[in-house]
């Protein structure tokens, strides 16, 4: 059986570790699961990427330090398009 390959970008929040206060609310926001404490810096860091919801960036807009950062959304889908139109991607077969 063959695999489907993953279709890049991935859609993930990245956590700048200099800016981040561990204030940890992004962490209690997130219902997802996606967001933990990093035990050697005790800051923000993604534990479960694969839980993170594509398009979704409400985890950046409650960060005060502006600490976290997502694709632009605009750019991601097309991208995305991009791939689906050019078939850029598998189907299981
Ligand atoms: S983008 Fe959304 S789903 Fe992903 S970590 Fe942030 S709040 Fe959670």
């Amino acid at each position: 059986m063959q695999l489907a390959k993953t279709i890049e970008p991935a859609w993930l929040p990245v956590i700048d570790a200099e800016l981040c206060v561990s204030d940890l609310n992004c962490i209690q926001f997130c219902g997802r699961d996606v967001l933990a404490v990093d035990p050697e810096t005790l800051k923000a860091a993604v534990r479960n990427p694969q839980n993170c919801v594509t398009l979704c960036d409400a985890c950046a807009h409650i960060c005060p330090q502006d600490a976290i950062q997502l694709p632009d959304k605009k750019r991601f889908q097309a991208s995305l398009a991009g791939i689906v139109n050019g078939r850029k991607f598998s189907r299981p077969g």
